[in-house]
């Protein structure tokens, strides 16, 4: 086992990628989960509240954390099981995303050639149930394991337990800051059809019969549109989406259609309809804007950036005023996506 080394007064605006100054009292990584207790157990017997982070790519972090902040860096990936349809693949926690997606791409397996070039760690992907032209990870998840902050039992979760649903678990709500993720298993198929729904996923790949298509020429396409269109937050920091696409009523969606012919929308399933939350800002006149160090990108509205590194109440002020806008514009209170650490009354 490795004792954690916990760390005192520490440097985090290199591990968040929209790079706000933070802080925190004490930073400990940790590499196994014998560490993770260990830390967890120094926090408790401290006093101290935890903040776990992955690779910082969907958190606001506050200018100065009062707590431990615990970054995950469990490794591993492995095939733990294989039947006719399917092969069962576990990651550690700390394994770079990116880094799994290839794993399984060198196996010619399918499943998360959609998700390629998410930033992070595999064990915050569960927490908003990461998504990209039309997949979301609870299509190919099987089970996690984590670890209850406060009792340090080992949990086990099935897919129904995580309560997976558009951007979001049981994670962000009744269990947000509970338990840390160890591993995450993945069922994969070893064929069948890939989801080239997306227009301009559909576009790059139509000379290819569907036949022949392959998971890594989906992964090459999705990489190549994202790179096309969204900042590198080692050159533009960003979170990417600052903003989920809102679901409306069907009522909603035909009385904004009356006043916005061109609204962009597709359905949402049971009478219900999700908007683009970048056409709004778009048409709200938010695209390109800049203010004080922190605007939202020029090729993608939805993607707060904040090349001032402009601290995370600062950016939060930001978001509230473009929320109160759309709201006041359209009718629709766009719902932050990434998880703020910054303390609340600080911001709308
Ligand atoms: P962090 O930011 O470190 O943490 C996020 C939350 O998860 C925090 O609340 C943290 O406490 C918690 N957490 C992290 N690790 C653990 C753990 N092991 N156990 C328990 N809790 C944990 N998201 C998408 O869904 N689709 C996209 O296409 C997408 N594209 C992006 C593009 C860019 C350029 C950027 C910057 C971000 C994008 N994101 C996207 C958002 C982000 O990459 C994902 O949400 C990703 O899963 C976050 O991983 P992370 O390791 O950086 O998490
Ligand atoms: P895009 O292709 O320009 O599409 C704009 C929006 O329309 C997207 O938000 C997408 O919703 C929706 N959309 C497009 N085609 C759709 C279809 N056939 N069915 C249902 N919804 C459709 O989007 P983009 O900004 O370039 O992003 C491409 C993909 O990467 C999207 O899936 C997006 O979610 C994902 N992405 C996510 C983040 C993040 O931080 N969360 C950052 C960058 C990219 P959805 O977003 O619901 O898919």
């Amino acid at each position: 086992m490795n004792t954690p080394r916990i760390l005192a007064d520490h440097d985090l605006q290199p591990l968040n990628t929209l790079a706000v100054p933070a802080r925190a009292a004490r930073y400990a990584q940790v590499g196994d989960e014998a560490s993770l207790r260990e830390a967890l157990s120094f926090a408790r017997a401290e006093g101290m509240p935890v903040l776990v982070l992955g690779g910082g790519s969907n958190v606001v972090l506050p200018a100065r954390f009062e707590g431990l902040a615990i970054q995950v860096t469990i490794k591993g990936v492995e095939i733990v099981a294989e039947d006719g349809e399917f092969v069962y693949v576990r990651a550690g926690a700390g394994e770079v995303w990116q880094d799994l997606v290839e794993f399984t791409l060198q196996r010619n397996l399918q499943g998360l050639e959609n998700l390629s070039l998410i930033p992070g760690t595999v064990g915050a992907a569960p927490i908003q149930n990461i998504g990209a032209y039309g997949v979301e990870l609870d299509t190919v998840f099987e089970s996690l394991t984590a670890i209850d902050r406060q009792s340090l039992e080992t949990l086990a979760f099935d897919a129904p337990a995580c309560e997976f649903s558009y951007r979001d678990s049981i994670f962000k709500h009744r269990l947000r800051d509970a338990v840390v993720i160890t591993a995450v298993t993945f069922r994969l198929r070893k064929k069948g059809e890939l989801n080239t729904s997306y227009a301009p996923l559909h576009e790059a790949l139509s000379a290819i019969p569907a036949n022949e298509l392959t998971p890594r020429q989906v992964s090459d396409a999705v990489i190549a549109i994202r790179r096309s269109k969204l900042p590198d937050p080692a050159e533009i920091p960003n979170a990417g989406s600052f903003f989920k696409n809102p679901i409306v009523s069907a009522d909603k969606h035909e009385s904004l259609k009356r006043d916005y012919p061109q609204l962009v929308s597709f359905p949402a399933g049971a009478g219900r309809v999700k908007l683009a939350a970048g056409w709004l800002l778009e048409q709200a006149g938010w695209r390109g804007h800049r203010q004080d160090g922190v605007g939202m990108h020029a090729a993608q509205a939805l993607v707060l950036v904040n090349p001032g590194r402009r601290e995370g109440e600062y950016v939060l002020e930001y978001a509230a005023r473009i929320q109160r806008d759309v709201y006041e514009r359209f009718g629709v209170m766009l719902e932050r996506e990434p998880v703020a650490y910054v303390p609340q009354g600080e911001t709308a």
